[in-house]
């Protein structure tokens, strides 16, 4: 997957903001925010979608979604709220095909989402 942005990103051959790293994980600020706080946040290895993602993958989900905490609660929006998201497939818009969980916080979050 030498060609995919957000491997690439993961490994440095693109400039990105990193607000987060570890062995699995990368987390970087979103190039188009929808809000104040708008980190997405990958897997290292590429798994194209969550469709894609195997038993291995899960302990690494578990570990996004508490990362995604660990964002929200540094920034304060543990106190006012904050969205996790995973865009699956067309009709979701998922435009790049490496998995990655929105975290969005900062303003008041429509529901349901358009
Ligand atoms: P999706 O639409 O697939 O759920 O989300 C892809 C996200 O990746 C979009 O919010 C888009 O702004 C972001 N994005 C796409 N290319 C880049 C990039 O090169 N750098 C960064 N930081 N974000 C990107
Ligand atoms: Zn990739």
């Amino acid at each position: 997957m030498e060609e995919c942005i957000f491997c690439r990103i993961a490994r440095g051959e693109i400039d990105s903001s990193i607000v987060y790293e570890d062995e699995n994980l990368v987390a970087f600020n979103d190039i188009n925010p929808q809000a104040p706080m708008h980190v997405l946040i990958i897997p290292r290895m590429h798994v194209s979608s969550l469709l894609e993602l195997g038993a291995d993958g899960e302990q690494l989900v578990g570990k996004a979604h508490r990362v995604a905490g660990q964002i929200a609660r540094e920034r304060g929006y543990d106190r006012s709220g904050f969205r996790v998201v995973v865009n699956c497939g067309e009709d979701a818009g998922q435009s790049v095909p490496h998995l990655h969980f929105h975290v969005l916080g900062g303003r008041a979050l429509g529901w349901p989402p358009g």
